[in-house]
């Protein structure tokens, strides 16, 4: 492997071994992040158009500098992917996220699930599905904990590739009480033959329909047959990353089933969500 890397390091343009040694430096990163607590997860909620009420959390992870800026996931999931790191990572992001919420649950408000993103290259892991199962079992089997609920979103294009091995895992995962959500619908290619075989209970609308529904015609039709198709397969439907009241307006006409975005809440700390979360005692 170290032979490897030093021929091609060999044929790299001067600005290319900054590059390894920027990749190296931030490797190192990686391990001080996890060792110093600088990853952190925020949560934005989601409501069910039906009731207003808030149905569900989605955690997003952030990596909090030293020097105190925060970075979102487009500047460092991708590099977590390619260096293999994001298994750590993603580790860290499932307990953290069960942790979380036990911890809700301890300070007196009533549980809700919460949807934790899964990248392909933890889903290749051959452990991965065991693990999740562990870990669920591990802190909602510590005294006094509930089981609150765990929802695992991959993408449509995560979920269509490898279909045979993807749909075994989920089911393992599904009959352990592990929910599944196919994310950023409408920007991959699925075939309808394996969405409906697939164990997943939702779909969740990509923003880019969401945001461009109200001017463009071929985007409502999308948005519309997405909802139809959800609905045929026995599946609930998410709009994300709603921002105006036009737009939650025209999503219940739809009858779309929930709805997340700005318009609700954006992304915050575990502290904060709370105020989202339904106290025991007061429903
Ligand atoms: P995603 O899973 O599609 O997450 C939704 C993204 O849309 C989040 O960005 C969220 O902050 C943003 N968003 C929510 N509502 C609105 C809205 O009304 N308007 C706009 N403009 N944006 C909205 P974020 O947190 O930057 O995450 C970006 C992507 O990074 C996520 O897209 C997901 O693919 C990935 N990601 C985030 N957290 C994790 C994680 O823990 N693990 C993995 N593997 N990927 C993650
Ligand atoms: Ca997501
Ligand atoms: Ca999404
Ligand atoms: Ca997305």
């Amino acid at each position: 492997r170290a032979r490897d890397i030093g021929a091609r390091v060999a044929f790299f343009e001067p600005r290319m071994h900054e590059e390894v040694a920027r990749r190296v430096l931030q490797e190192n990163r990686v391990s001080r992040a996890l060792q110093e607590a600088e990853f952190q997860l925020h949560y934005q909620p989601r409501v069910e158009l039906k009731s207003r009420r808030v149905v569900g959390l989605e955690a997003l992870v952030r990596w909090r500098n030293p020097d105190g800026t925060v970075d979102p996931p487009a500047l460092f999931i991708p590099f977590l992917e390619e260096t293999g790191r994001i298994v750590e990572v993603g580790r860290w992001i499932l307990r953290q996220a069960l942790e979380d919420q036990a911890e809700w649950a301890r300070r007196g408000f009533l549980p809700l699930p919460v949807a934790v993103n899964v990248s392909p290259v933890q889903l290749r892991e051959p452990g991965f599905v065991n693990e999740v199962i562990d870990l669920v079992a591990q802190i909602e089997g510590a005294p006094g904990a509930a089981a609150c609920g765990l929802e695992i979103e991959i993408t449509e294009s995560t979920a269509m590739s490898d279909i045979a091995r993807t749909s075994a895992q989920l089911k393992t995962l599904r009959d352990h009480g592990v929910a599944i959500a196919i994310d950023d619908f409408g920007t991959g290619h699925s075939s309808l033959a394996y969405l409906a075989l697939l164990p997943v209970s939702m779909l969740k609308i990509d923003r880019s329909f969401i945001a461009t529904m109200l001017e463009q015609k071929d985007s409502r039709t999308i948005v519309e047959a997405v909802i139809s198709l959800a609905h045929a397969l026995g599946l609930s439907v998410v709009a994300e990353g709603v921002e105006t009241r036009a737009q939650a307006a025209l999503l219940e006409r739809l009858a779309c089933d929930q709805i997340q975005g700005f318009l609700i809440a954006r992304p915050m700390d575990a502290w904060s969500v709370t105020a989202f979360l339904p106290q025991a005692g007061r429903t």
